[in-house]
């Protein structure tokens, strides 16, 4: 059975999401933009306003982050939380956030309606099994180095402890070449699309790690039939305080648009929505992802 979920925001800004049958290729697709870490109010504030005016339907940001150095910015932690309120109710997108311990559930859920598994973390299974207890839905990247066969069986976990909502995201695996951060494997998204059920989104700032690169991966795999993308965006990436190399600008977001709906319309899907004209954000309702 085929399911779409959405989120309508409510005056709390919090994420109600409900099943419904249909085809997955009328879905409507996902775009995930944010900076890679929450830096401050002014910052999320203003990505996340000019990421909706593209057509965004939900921000990205780090709070607990994930340093391969132990002396890089860690995210700001809870002092994150009142930020991304504050810009949630501003804005009107739902909130999509790496959770790196269960012990940060009771402080995300405030403010997070998709939880992220970051790939450091596929196969962190008591994490995954404390996420299948929970009812929002759980975007789990793919490991640095997991076959596709053990990304779905890390999925399982979540799904058997009984949180069905699951969204695959391919972020690039290691391989011997080293001009890009990762490979990204789009080959993945056909594949994981004719095995399971689940929604495949493609994250291609990490799968690249190359700001050139984003747009034309990102149009990629929305030609891969890919059901939404996940995208770094920052103002000024000089300035960032993780990832800022693979950083879109605003400038960059502008361009990516457009064409991605023109893909979006060759594939026969619908693109993201004009959202030039900002309705209240308690009377939208923002096609999310389908399960
Ligand atoms: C991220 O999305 O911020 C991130 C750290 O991604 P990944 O887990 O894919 O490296
Ligand atoms: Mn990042």
């Amino acid at each position: 059975m085929l399911f779409l979920d959405s989120y309508q925001s409510s005056q709390q800004n919090s994420a109600s999401l409900t099943k419904v049958e249909g085809n997955p290729e009328t879905f409507p697709f996902s775009m995930i933009a944010g900076p890679c870490s929450i830096e401050s109010y002014e910052l999320f504030l203003e990505v996340a306003r000019a990421v909706k005016k593209q057509g965004a339907t939900a921000l990205r940001g780090g709070i607990f982050k994930m340093r391969t150095r132990s002396d890089a910015f860690q995210g700001l932690g809870g002092e994150a939380v009142p930020i991304v309120k504050q810009v949630k109710a501003e804005v009107g997108l739902p909130f999509v956030c790496e959770i790196t311990d269960p012990r940060q559930i009771a402080v995300l859920d405030e403010v997070v309606d998709v939880f992220q598994v970051g790939a450091r973390n596929m196969h962190n299974y008591e994490l995954l099994k404390e996420l299948g207890k929970i009812h929002k839905p759980v975007l789990i990247k793919r490991g640095l180095a997991a076959y596709l066969d053990e990304f779905l069986a890390a999925a399982e976990y979540v799904t058997k402890a009984g949180n069905s909502r699951v969204i695959l995201c391919e972020r690039g695996i290691r391989t011997f070449e080293r001009s890009t951060r990762n490979t990204l494997d789009l080959s993945a998204v056909p594949y994981l699309k004719q095995k399971s059920k689940l929604p495949v989104i493609v994250d291609p700032s990490h799968g690249t790690g190359v700001r050139s690169l984003v747009t034309p991966m990102a149009w990629a795999a929305a030609a891969a039939g890919a059901d939404g993308v996940i995208v770094e965006v920052h103002p000024r990436p000089k300035e960032a305080l993780s990832d800022g190399e693979q950083a879109l600008t605003l400038e960059d977001f502008e361009i990516l648009v457009p064409r991605l709906n023109r893909i979006l319309e060759a594939m026969d899907r619908p693109g993201l929505g004009d959202h030039s004209s900002t309705p209240a954000p308690h009377s939208r309702k923002i096609p999310a992802w389908t399960n």
